[in-house]
């Protein structure tokens, strides 16, 4: 027939075959090869790629597919004897859904296939249970109704309420048979209502109908919005499982559940789960009734909790990572249903991980790739010391940097400095933040705001500072100008200075006090990341600007500072008036002795950073943004002015000076303005006192002639020339204060242009080190200005799938990664000895960081609280590409 073979006995199967069988469908031929036919219900995998041509052929059933499922389901027949459709004692299925990576909740099973109006007796007599079989029947339509014929779940939930109602039940497991024979009629009256009709009674066509129901249900809205969210491609397409029935709702004797080989939520290594008595499918899940943890199993039924035990343990000794199993017992015989790896929070991931190795289960590499870098910040921020109850829900909003906060709400970044300054918690709520915002920032503990997404500035900025936010919390109406933050739904308003508490973990707001519990590096942590580093061949440091973020740094691990900026020097409240005094000065004189007094208050500031980095590399950029960003808005001066009629003459014209002077800076594209390397040209003068207070601090702290390991970075170069003549400068002025270029002290760029990248051979010879700032070489390569794009075009951009991520969060390696390469190769062609990093926010994403191990660099650089992230992303990389 030439074509492989679309449909796949559990026996024949195994995890390998992923892709083509989904993961419950390659796991569930794993367990049979494992375990043996007598754990597992047998049964066969229709195949992804058939899904695949049933939608690329509008849906409609690929030719020959029907033969082939024929042939398997004979083979199944034979083996227990049974036939599906027989009237007197049919043989049951299930089908189910099943992609490559599970997607929870988002499709669909049916199960008890193969009844109707004249088997359902069959296996009441079969089974000697007349309840049993009307409540597999009515599952079965119920089931068929809501997943083949598209009625409402909660449409067909209400009917069953009705009949509880009317017959002064609680509990579905209490239904009799008269209410669930009225069940059956109902539900196949909404089957008749619905758009495909009467529910079939040949089992043939029951079968047939769900098969293409589940291929379908690939293309329904819900799992299309769970792809998007998950970045799961669109042509992947669901295998369907087809399985022998097996019966949890055969009486007291039998139940259903499921279990974690090790406690899902703290790791702790013993088995943990939930099972209900005479229960089947989902029942567990839906939370329909109480559930029963796994302990009392033993006393219940001991032989079947023998068997689930030592069957979870060979089961996560063979995949060799935490299981999460789906199990029945039949009259008490234990089955299981389904195996994967087990979703967990972080510090279960931790504790597994240690564990593992311990036990012998895992090697140290083994146990690394078990971790999730990306879900592992969560340990390294304060977290709400219990969980916030659905009540106590404000809103929701993206999870847009995690960890907990709780403070009293202030609407701008001024009000933030003013609280903190007098020592108070606060949460700096905004409409969305912008560049003034960042003192707002590092004032406050949260970042609340009403519009955005994960890549908005707010979330950018708050995961850099490693502050939690909540963004684009939309049920939330933020008004800066009267103080108020009012809820859509309730009406409820929240005034400043009112206490506010966000979970960035969970995208959570609530007026619930919840104390917070401080984060440390766990010992399992601390000892997983020392493998890590062991493994490695990517060095990781940190962004940092003070002594406290350095310190920080250090505490997590970080080998070095691979970003100081340097415009947060000016920024502080005792430095603005000084650097506007220096970008005022009316003649060189005037702005010389500015730039003398700035001279020590930065001094100190390296001085500081030198103490807590000793020994360790920092790499100080100098001085980058335009100017006018260090100046008062135009507008508020113009009104100061307005007003200064009773102000003295000197005083009004030193306004007219500063309006004047703050008018002629204004740039119509500030971002290719005068910034960067072009303003150190421009105005040599702030390089070259910058330059002078790194070396007389780098001398102020050496002790017995060990100088700090700084390097000095000039910002956005494009021309080889750019780099010569600032080189030139800076070598001068350490000459001038002792000390040698290229020898005690390294100078290197940032690259963040794409003239850099193509040049970079040329660029290197005057470069000791390269850095590459990937968020201006995004923004520059593609066009795109980040704070104009995120929330507008971006997000249009994802929703059309020209984008399945923002080229912000995780490197665009086409693109950008290529410029990248490009330059890496082409620098060190002209430079064998020039030294590669990268420190824009990229540095701290986990796939990204392992397209910079496979470029060859020789760091990352990110904040300092995604400093373990990248260390482990770091160690996964090595592994992966065998070269450690
Ligand atoms: P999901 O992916 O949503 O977990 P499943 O396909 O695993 O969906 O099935 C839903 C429920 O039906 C699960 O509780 C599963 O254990 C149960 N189930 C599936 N197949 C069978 C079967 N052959 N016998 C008994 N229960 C089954
Ligand atoms: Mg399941
Ligand atoms: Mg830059």
């Amino acid at each position: 027939m030439g074509h492989e073979p679309r449909v796949w006995d559990f026996q024949q199967g195994s995890e390998s075959m992923r892709n083509l069988l989904g993961g419950k469908g390659a796991n569930l031929a794993e367990m049979t090869r494992l375990l043996g036919g007598s754990l597992i219900p047998p049964g066969f995998t229709i195949t992804t790629e058939a899904c695949v041509e049933y939608l690329r052929e509008g849906n409609s059933m690929p030719d020959g597919l029907a033969d082939e499922i024929d042939a398997a389901l004979s083979r199944l027949e034979s083996g227990p004897g049974r036939t599906f459709g027989d009237p007197s004692g049919p043989l049951l299925l299930s089908v189910r859904s099943g992609g490559r990576v599970s997607m929870p909740g988002m499709m669909d099973t049916v199960l008890n296939l193969g009844l109707n109006d004249a088997s359902v007796h069959g296996l009441a007599q079969l089974s000697g249970n007349e309840r049993f079989a009307w409540d597999c029947y009515r599952r079965l339509v119920q089931m068929f109704a809501n997943v083949v014929r598209g009625v409402p779940g909660e449409l067909l939930e209400a009917e069953i309420d009705s009949v509880k109602a009317t017959t002064g039940l609680a509990l579905d497991s209490e239904l009799d048979i008269t209410a669930l024979k009225a069940l059956v009629d109902r539900f196949k009256h909404l089957c008749e209502g619905a758009p495909g009709g009467a529910f079939p009674q040949d089992p043939r066509e029951q079968l047939a109908q769900s098969i293409e129901a589940v291929f379908a249900s690939w293309t329904g809205a819900r799992a299309i919005e769970y792809r998007r969210i998950n970045h799961i491609p669109d042509d992947w397409g669901t295998a369907v499982n087809i399985q022998q029935m097996v019966f949890g709702n055969l009486g007291e004797m039998s139940g259903s559940g499921v279990a974690f080989s090790r406690d899902e939520v703290t790791g702790a290594p013993e088995p943990s789960g939930d099972f209900l008595a005479n229960a089947q499918g989902e029942d567990v899940v839906s939370g329909v009734r109480n559930t029963r943890p796994l302990s009392e199993l033993a006393a219940w039924l001991p032989h079947a909790h023998f068997e689930l035990m030592s069957s979870l343990r060979a089961l996560e000794e063979h995949f060799g990572d935490m299981q999460d199993v789906e199990f029945t017992i039949e009259n008490g015989r234990l089955y299981l249903l389904q195996t994967r790896t087990a979703k967990r929070p972080a510090q279960a991931s931790i504790r597994f991980a240690s564990n593992a190795v311990d036990e012998g289960l895992l090697t140290q590499a083994q146990a690394l790739m078990t971790l999730v870098p990306s879900q592992l910040d969560a340990l390294l921020h304060p977290q709400l010391s219990r969980p916030i109850t659905p009540d106590e829900i404000l809103t929701r909003g993206v999870a847009a940097s995690p960890g907990a906060a709780a403070g009293e709400i202030v609407f701008s970044a001024h009000a933030a400095v003013a609280a903190s300054a007098e020592g108070r918690d606060v949460i700096l709520v905004r409409r969305h933040t912008e560049a003034d915002d960042i003192a707002g920032f590092h004032a406050a503990r949260g970042i609340l705001t009403s519009t955005g997404g994960k890549a908005s500035h707010a979330a950018l900025v708050a995961r850099g500072m490693g502050r939690p936010c909540v963004c684009g919390a939309a049920g939330l109406e933020v008004d800066a100008e009267a103080r108020e933050l009012r809820v859509s739904a309730t009406g409820a308003v929240l005034h400043e200075g009112e206490m506010i508490t966000l979970d960035g973990t969970a995208g959570i707001v609530t007026t619930a006090q919840i104390p917070l519990s401080e984060p440390e590096l766990s010992l399992q942590f601390e000892r997983i990341l020392g493998w890590a580093d062991e493994v490695r061949s990517l060095g990781v440091r940190a962004n940092a600007d003070t002594p406290e973020d350095a310190k920080r740094a250090r505490r997590l691990g970080a080998e070095g500072i691979g970003l100081c900026r340097t415009e947060h020097m000016f920024m502080a409240a005792d430095r603005q008036p000084l650097m506007r005094a220096v970008i005022l000065a009316g003649d060189m004189d005037e702005r010389h002795a500015a730039l003398e007094d700035l001279l020590p208050l930065q001094q100190s500031d390296f001085a500081g950073l030198f103490e807590e980095m000793r020994g360790l590399p920092i790499t100080i950029r100098l001085l980058d943004p335009p100017l006018h960003e260090f100046l008062r808005d135009p507008s508020q001066l113009e009104l100061e002015l307005a007003g200064s009629g009773d102000l003295s003459g000197d005083r009004a014209d030193a306004l007219r000076q500063e309006l004047d002077r703050t008018i002629a800076l204004q740039e119509a594209n500030p971002m290719l303005g005068t910034r960067g390397v072009r303003l150190g040209l421009l105005h040599p003068e702030i390089y070259e006192t910058q330059v002078r207070a790194i070396c007389r601090a780098a001398l102020s702290v050496s002790s017995q002639g060990e100088l700090p390991h700084f390097e000095i970075m000039i910002p956005l170069v494009a021309y080889e020339d750019e780099l010569r003549l600032s080189r030139e400068a800076a070598t001068a002025i350490g000459l001038e204060e002792g000390l040698r270029a290229g020898s005690d002290f390294r100078i290197g760029t940032m690259i963040e242009l794409p003239r850099a990248c193509v040049t970079a051979d040329l660029i290197a010879k005057d470069a000791d080190f390269f850095s590459f700032g990937t968020n201006d070489l995004t923004q520059t390569t593609l066009g795109f200005s980040r704070d104009d794009v995120e929330g507008t075009i971006l997000d249009r951009y994802l929703e059309l799938k020209v984008l399945d991520r923002s080229p912000f969060e995780t490197l665009d390696v086409p693109g950008v990664g290529a410029l990248i390469t490009m330059a890496a190769e082409r620098g060190r062609s002209t430079n064998p000895s020039l030294t590669l990093g990268i420190c824009g926010e990229h540095g701290g994403d986990p796939e990204s960081i392992t397209f910079f191990h496979d470029a060859g660099l020789d760091y990352v650089s990110c904040s300092p609280f995604r400093v373990p992230v990248a260390r482990v992303a770091a160690a996964q990389a090595a592994l992966a590409d065998g070269r450690h």
